[in-house]
């Protein structure tokens, strides 16, 4: 058996792999894995269809349905462009924080869950405890689906999910979810004076944008549910953040392309947002065909990511609201992959050291005190398996 590390030995080694999410995360796999091994612990891998990329996942206490699920990602955003006072992949230790790109998101968690893998696995606990370590998350959650899917044939069912993403150890219970459409506009270009028998993909653009305008007005008038209440904003957001189009000030505009995203509290359907935007799309295209046939939108969906409902009596709340003592209600505005367990049936929070607003910035950090505050729940979870 290999030395048994320190949460913060572990969070070191993990910091030091660049697993930026367009770049392979094999190296810190084939540690994680390698470490685990050595503790006696067998941990099992799903590849992407690169093979570049994997997610680790494992198993550790009685082979039972009913695990606690330790959930984090690997990936980390890029430091393109950032001033750093510190190398972003050596952990750095200064001020009463851990300096290094991914310590707060969320390499800090990772830490922690492993360490506690391995503490449960040698005290012996009485109901069992999972491992999950997923790839692109940063990229928009898409490693979530794919680990969930190649888990459950392999392990045991778990029963309450904890999503280690920085909430500062409080209890979230909700995030928003969503799903962003690219919208190429073809229109007909003909001379402005003519504008009659051209099509301007510019102008027939912002039919759909104002739309989307008027969308925000109707649903910001409505009375919010009591899961839309918990949000701010509390209701549906539709957004472009990116446009460009046009080639003269004076030819009718033969391309546009932008973004059309929506941002939907989490009791309300995906499906029916996307109809809705899909139904608009297609009737500014039928109008602007009847000026010329060749006009066209071409649509390319992103992938979507699901919201994070509160559940009434769920398992993982009730676990985590009893390890951190919080009671109060916590909801975020960003995605994350808890919505996605959920969607799986799993029950799903988010708790984890750190605070969001540190993510992805130049000279991430956390500091000592959140990651101690992780270890120090990651030991009463220990405990309270062993005990159960
Ligand atoms: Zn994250």
């Amino acid at each position: 058996m290999t030395a048994r590390l320190s949460p913060r030995d572990i969070l070191e080694r993990l910091i030091s792999f660049p697993t930026v999410s367009r770049d392979s995360n094999l190296p810190l796999v084939d540690w994680v894995e390698d470490y685990l091994n050595g503790q006696g612990i067998t941990a099992h891998r799903h590849y992407d269809e690169t093979g570049q990329k994997a997610a680790l996942f494992a198993h550790v206490g009685p082979w039972e349905e009913g695990a606690v699920v330790l959930s984090g990602h690997t990936d980390v955003v890029p430091i393109d462009g950032q001033d750093w006072d510190s190398d972003p992949f050596t952990l750095t230790e200064r001020d009463g924080k851990y300096f290094g790109r991914g310590t707060t998101d969320m390499k800090g968690y990772d830490a922690l869950a492993i360490w506690a893998l391995v503490e449960a696995h040698h005290r012996g606990i009485a109901r069992p405890l999972q491992l999950a370590l997923s790839y692109d998350e940063e990229v928009g959650c898409i490693g979530g689906p794919p680990l969930i899917a190649a888990m459950q044939p392999v392990l045991p069912k778990g029963r309450a999910v904890i999503v280690g993403e920085p909430s500062m150890m409080t209890c979230v219970t909700g995030h928003k979810g969503g799903k962003t459409f690219w919208l190429d506009v073809h229109g007909y270009e003909v001379h402005s004076s003519l504008l009659p028998s051209g099509v301007s993909a510019i102008m027939e653009a912002a039919k759909i944008i104002d739309w989307a305008n008027q969308v925000n007005a109707e649903e910001a008038a409505r009375v919010p549910t009591d899961v839309a209440a918990m949000f701010e904003p509390s209701f549906t957001t539709l957004h472009t953040g990116l446009i460009s189009g046009g080639t003269a000030k004076n030819i009718t505009a033969a391309h546009c392309g932008f973004d059309l995203g929506f941002r939907a509290v989490p009791d309300q359907d995906h499906d029916v947002w996307r109809a809705r935007i899909l139904a608009k799309v297609a009737e500014v295209e039928t109008a602007m065909q009847t000026i010329h046939p060749d006009a066209r939108i071409v649509v390319d969906e992103s992938f979507g990511v699901p919201g994070l409902q509160p559940e009434t009596d769920g398992a993982a709340e009730t676990l985590v609201r009893r390890l951190t003592g919080d009671n109060a209600t916590h909801v975020v505005s960003y995605g994350t992959e808890a919505g996605q367990f959920q969607q799986a049936g799993y029950s799903a929070v988010v708790c984890g050291p750190g605070d969001i607003a540190q993510a992805h910035q130049p000279n991430e950090f956390i500091t000592k005190s959140q990651f101690e505050s992780g270890a120090g729940f990651m030991r009463r979870l220990v405990e309270s398996l062993v005990e159960e």
